[in-house]
């Protein structure tokens, strides 16, 4: 059974990411560790962010790979990424679940303006797995 904790520092600035770009998503990477069962997400970096309502939202890709330069250089590791859903609930959608399909296995949070959740995806020959997390603040 898998365990997420977040920092209490990530897990606010993610709402608050939410309400900042509104209408916009905002999207990025969830910086921290795995160990075994056991996730554990320590900062949030936000990347460019396109929103469409017919491709749900895409990264600015120059921006990611430039943040996910910057991570590594500092030694850090990247264990998922978040988006934000400034209306609506955290549920994936099926922009969301096609998105995922593509990528195969990922940890996913979704973030609206006042709560943060935490999705494990993994696609599957006959059916997709799809696990929420429940996460530790601390
Ligand atoms: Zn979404």
């Amino acid at each position: 059974m898998t365990k997420a904790i977040i920092t209490k520092s990530a897990h606010d600035k993610l709402t608050q990411l939410a309400q900042k770009y509104a209408p916009k998503i905002i999207c990025g990477f969830l910086v921290g560790s795995i160990e075994g069962e056991t996730v554990c997400i320590n900062e949030v970096r936000e990347v460019l962010t396109r929103t469409s309502p017919s491709f749900h939202f895409k990264p600015n890709w120059y921006n990611y790979n430039a943040i996910l330069s910057e991570i590594k250089e500092e030694g850090k590791k990247v264990v998922g990424e978040f988006h934000s859903h400034p209306y609506g609930g955290p549920e994936l959608n099926l922009n969301d679940r096609k998105i995922l399909g593509y990528v195969g296995s990922a940890y996913w949070i979704i973030a609206t303006m006042s709560e943060v959740v935490l999705w494990h995806f993994k696609s599957g020959e006959t059916s997709d797995c799809i696990e929420k997390i429940s996460l530790e603040i601390k």
